[in-house]
């Protein structure tokens, strides 16, 4: 019978790490990482840059080709979600109602980007899962214009690369003056200003001013949420 496996829940660059770095270091337990996405673990900072305007394929952004994990006796559950877990019986379970016992399990569940209630909005993209980009490159090569909420790195990211593509982008963000954005050094991004609109502070309450009503997407990069709160694991 196969020994009890580390489990480890989530396939991003903490749970990819971890796998990895216990084999370099000659750990040869039975490890097995599970993960939402039906991907192989992947780099998610080229998902606002590199790969939305096309520089880089899909391939570019794996940490390693799926062969490694094998080469690597890594054994990669992925598309499946970890709904549960009994530390009783130590097991988690699996959508699709598997249950996997486990000797040691690691949560590497990372963050979600935080949601808002946009009634009314037909295109709204939150940034955080490769799929998300592919749609939002869908919608560049399009649009005219964008609402883009949150004005961090991603959001002034998503609007520069909208600029290269020359669709509008009206940027909101809850900090009270774009000069607030510039000094927190998000500004720094490529962000051609003639290009955006830049609306500090006025967040999402005038999302349903006409024009933006009549915007090709809403592009919502606004932070992460610690999944402690989500309702994915329970
Ligand atoms: C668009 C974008 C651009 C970024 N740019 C930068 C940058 O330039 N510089 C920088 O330092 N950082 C950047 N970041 C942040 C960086 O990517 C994160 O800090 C990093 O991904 C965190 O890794 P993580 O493994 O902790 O979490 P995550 O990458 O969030 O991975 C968690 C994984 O767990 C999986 N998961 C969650 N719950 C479950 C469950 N119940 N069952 C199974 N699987 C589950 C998820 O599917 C996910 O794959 C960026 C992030 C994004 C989204």
């Amino acid at each position: 019978m196969n020994a009890r496996p580390l489990v480890i829940v989530g396939g991003g660059q903490a749970g990819f790490t971890l796998a990895t770095r216990l084999r370099d270091l000659g750990d040869r337990r039975r490890i097995v990482l599970v993960d939402g996405e039906g991907t192989a673990p992947y780099s998610r900072p080229p998902l606002s840059k590199e790969y939305l305007v096309a520089t880089k394929a899909a391939g570019d952004l794996l940490f390693r080709p799926e062969s490694y994990y094998a080469a690597q006796d890594i054994e990669l559950r992925l598309g499946v979600t970890a709904t549960g877990i009994d530390p009783g019986t130590r097991t988690v379970t699996l959508s699709g109602g598997d249950v996997l016992g486990y000797a040691d399990l690691v949560l590497c569940t990372g963050a979600e980007p935080r949601t808002l209630p946009l009634a009314g909005c037909d295109e709204v993209v939150t940034v955080y899962r490769r799929e998300d980009t592919d749609r939002l490159r869908t919608i560049l090569a399009v649009a005219n214009s964008i609402v883009c909420i949150g004005g961090g790195f991603i959001g002034l990211e998503v609007a520069a690369a909208a600029a290269k593509h020359n669709v509008h982008t009206s940027l909101r963000d809850i900090a009270g003056t774009a000069a607030d954005l510039s000094r927190q050094g998000r500004g720094r991004r490529g962000l051609p200003a003639a290009t955006a609109t830049a609306d500090p502070g006025a967040g999402a309450r005038r999302l349903h001013r006409r024009e933006e009503r009549g915007a090709g997407a809403v592009a919502a990069g606004r932070g992460d949420m610690t999944r402690e709160s989500s309702p994915r694991l329970r």
